[in-house]
């Protein structure tokens, strides 16, 4: 905790135009400072510094607020990294408020856990980069994958040759604690074995760009081999509220004021070295809640990329309904048929990419509405089923504007008055209301209706999971 005191002094310090001028390039205009905004994309300058009230305004996007604001928006800093983050450029020293111990060992724990994943890190490189098993297996294949060594660099792209404990031994030669490689997954759970063996790496950053877990994939044919395998949840890596590439393209994601949700690391990788930055990865899961909050933090506007296999789209439109209650706006690109993002960017270039995808982007419930409609033709019991369906989804829209809209557009599609979708869309929204209220009169700690969890760890709040990465 930083003493009250000290953030009074902090902000005293603070000169805006010297913390925006770390990020931006900024000339004189009159009094202010102006520049290119960064939180959106422009070609003439709308992004305003007032160093006389300390402030910034952007009259392009709207953004505006203080130092601590801009670097909280900036760098997705929590509110103390932002306090903290000045003190080290003004000189000012933190006497932090005393932890707990608990809270104490607990940074401690996740401090040295990111220190270990560092070093396996750099071992992963040295093994890719430095060794002929490295450069003969797994270079080779990032290279037959069409990866620049530049972007694998970019990337932290690695290698974990095919040895029982290579990197238990190296750790052990620079004195890191076998048991904090346990803890962060680095080992088998009996502390004997590596736990990425034979395997090209990929480091999984979180937001400020930390090592948090890492995922490998198996440089086997044998099919009995799990192709990827990922670090499991640790004290610094929780999985539904990690996208990969979010450090990567958070600010391309702001600037574009989009998300692109592909289902691969190389799907990432590789939209990223064709210059489309703003692509993160659900690494396979469906969507959680956690994940599309870090979404949100940036852009309410989500396009997911599907590959062209209709079973497979069916499958993951049904975990879409969350975006909706989190009021993003969802819309669906099919890929070519037998294509992914990266095969398909690698064969029709950057460019024509980026056409493709604005072109077929449909809007999620009227995409749905169309592909289910397709197939319950001339079956009118199937036929009332999508329409509750379809109406579900609306329901969980938090804007009636919004919600109107889609139901005379489903309306016509379906062909059914718009009155009747009206009337089932209310009887849904008062049965989850509700159901809302049910639930808070039994707070606090009613546990009884929540969502199951597959993990038993308590739920971390995204401050919380944020603090760790100071
Ligand atoms: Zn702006």
């Amino acid at each position: 905790m930083i003493p009250a005191q000290t953030v009074r002094e902090i902000i005293d310090a603070v000169r805006i135009e010297e913390v925006i001028e770390d990020f931006v390039s900024l000339r004189k205009r009159g009094v202010n400072r102006i520049g290119l905004c960064p939180f959106h994309n422009e070609k003439t300058p709308s992004f305003n510094v007032n160093p006389t009230r300390n402030i910034f305004k952007c009259f392009g996007c709207g953004k505006g607020g203080d130092a601590i604001t801009f670097l909280m928006e900036h760098e997705s800093f929590t509110y103390p990294e932002a306090l903290r983050w000045l003190a080290r450029k003004y000189n000012i020293e933190i006497q932090e408020v005393e932890q707990s111990p608990e809270q104490r060992a607990e940074q401690q724990l996740a401090d040295s856990l990111y220190i270990v994943n560092d070093f396996a890190l750099e071992h992963f490189q040295t093994q890719l980069f430095d060794t002929d098993e490295g450069k003969s297996v797994a270079l080779a294949y990032f290279k037959q994958r069409g990866i620049r060594e530049d972007t694998i660099r970019s990337f932290g792209l690695g290698y974990a040759p095919n040895l029982p404990d290579l990197l238990l031994q190296r750790a052990k030669v620079v004195g890191h604690s076998p048991e904090l490689l346990r803890k962060v997954g680095l080992s088998s759970q009996d502390g004997n074995r590596d736990f990425f063996r034979g395997r090209v790496m990929f480091p999984i950053h979180n937001l400020s760009g930390k090592v948090a877990a890492f995922a490998g994939r198996t440089m086997s044919s044998d099919k009995k081999i799990p192709k990827y395998i990922n670090s499991p949840e640790t004290e610094i890596y929780v999985k539904n509220k990690t996208l990969y590439g979010a450090f990567q393209s958070k600010k391309a994601i702001r600037q574009k004021d989009e998300c692109i949700l592909v289902e691969g690391y190389t799907d990432v990788i590789s939209l990223h070295q064709a210059g489309i930055e703003n692509v993160v990865a659900s690494s396979g899961t469906s969507l959680t809640e956690g994940q599309l909050q870090l979404i949100k933090r940036n852009t309410n506007n989500l396009k997911i990329l599907y590959d062209g296999d209709p079973a497979g789209v069916k499958a993951a439109l049904r975990g879409l309904d969350l975006a909706l209650e989190q009021d993003l706006n969802v819309k669906i690109v099919l890929l070519p048929e037998g294509e992914d993002p990266d095969s398909f960017v690698q064969q029709i270039g950057s460019e024509a990419f980026g056409e493709y995808i604005s072109k077929e982007a449909k809007d999620f419930i009227l995409f749905k509405t169309q592909l289910l409609l397709e197939e319950t033709e001339g079956d009118p019991i199937r036929k009332a089923g999508l329409i509750k369906d379809i109406m579900g989804s609306i329901a969980l829209i938090p804007d009636p504007i919004k919600r109107g809209l889609y139901l005379k557009e489903c309306s016509s599609l379906m062909d059914v008055s718009e009155q009747v979708l009206h009337e089932e869309t209310n009887k849904l929204i008062n049965v989850a209301l509700r159901k809302k209220a049910d639930r808070d009169a039994r707070q606090p700690g009613a546990a009884t209706d929540a969502p199951s969890r597959t993990d038993n760890r308590p739920d971390v709040p995204e401050q919380e999971f944020v603090r760790f990465s100071t």
